[in-house]
This record gives C-alpha cells, structure tokens and sequence, in this order.
C-alpha cells in the first residue's frame, strides 16, 4: 500500500488550524494507522494530521523506538492539549516537513499533555526532554505552526530562500 505524502514548507495547508475531533470514525482509525506507518518509514519520532493533509486534531508519538530493530509503541492522540508546563529547554529540532534543516528552539522543559485515545479513553502524561518537546512540536503543527516560527527571523529567512531555490532546481529537472 502506498504511503501518504507528507506536506513540506512552505505547503499553505501546513498552515491552517485544525478541527477538534468530536467522534472517533473508521476514516480517523485508518488516518491513525497509515499516520504511525510514515513516522516508521520516514523515520521520524512523531507526526500531526496536518502533515498528511488532513486538518484534524491528531497526533502519533513514539520517542522510545529508534532504530529499525527497536520495539514500535506509537501513541496516538486525539485532541492533545499542553494543561500544564514548566521551565525552560533548548533542543535541536526537525521536522519532516520541512526537509533538510535543523535547528535550536526553546521550549517548555516539562509539560503535561492530556488528550484521548482512539477509544475515548482519557490520556494524560507528564513529559520532559525530548518528549516534552514532540508533544509541543507536534500540537504546534495542530495550530499550523511550525519550529521554524520559533527561530529568529533572518535564520528563517535564509531557509526560506534555500528551500526555494531547491524547489525550483527540483522542477527544473
Ligand atoms: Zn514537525
């Protein structure tokens, strides 16, 4: 089966806000699995709905598996929120959609996220380091932003520009 594509910048539809999900439909299941099988492929530790062109208020985690040979034990939530954070971080970022770049973004150090799982039971995880990091990624993505809006100005704009001209290279070949 063919994966999903993933969104890349400067995508407009990585910018909208999502839709809270009121019912869990077999359509949102099928969204869910196909959502944890590009995160294994691509490879990445987590992935928002948006990515996928999808406007709904979803994520999938998985911070613990990261080699082919490790265990997968994808989280999936549905309408994540951050109820509670604390203190500050600095960790180096990226992003499948938005290809080769990476860069230092301050975030919450410790936060608890609360949300559903796909059969309505309630989720709620303090999370710190890397893992409180992917939750806040990830949600920013729900709110269409991306790490990159947290960076100074002129380092997104340097981006903006090589990005640019490697989208045009690619449509020139
Ligand atoms: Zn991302």
């Amino acid at each position: 089966m063919a994966l999903r594509e993933v969104l890349s910048f400067p995508d407009p539809l990585l910018r909208r806000v999502s839709e809270p999900i009121e019912e869990v439909t077999d359509e949102l299941r099928e969204l869910a699995r196909d959502m944890c099988d590009v995160m294994y492929d691509e490879p990445g530790i987590g992935l928002a709905a948006p990515q996928v062109g999808v406007a709904v208020r979803m994520i999938v985690v998985d911070t613990e598996w990261t080699e082919e040979e490790a265990e997968r034990n994808p989280m999936v939530v549905v309408n994540p929120v951050i109820t509670h954070s604390e203190g500050k971080i600095v960790w180096e970022e990226g992003c499948l959609s938005v290809p080769d770049f990476t860069a230092e973004v301050e975030r919450k150090a410790k936060v608890v996220l609360e949300g559903h799982d796909l059969d309505g039971k309630p989720i709620r995880e303090e999370a710190e380091e890397l893992r409180a990091v992917c939750f806040q990624h990830e949600i920013d993505h729900l709110d269409g932003v991306l790490f990159i809006d947290h960076i100074s100005r002129l380092k997104r704009m340097l981006y903006t520009k090589k990005r640019k001209k490697q989208l045009a290279a690619e449509q020139e070949s």
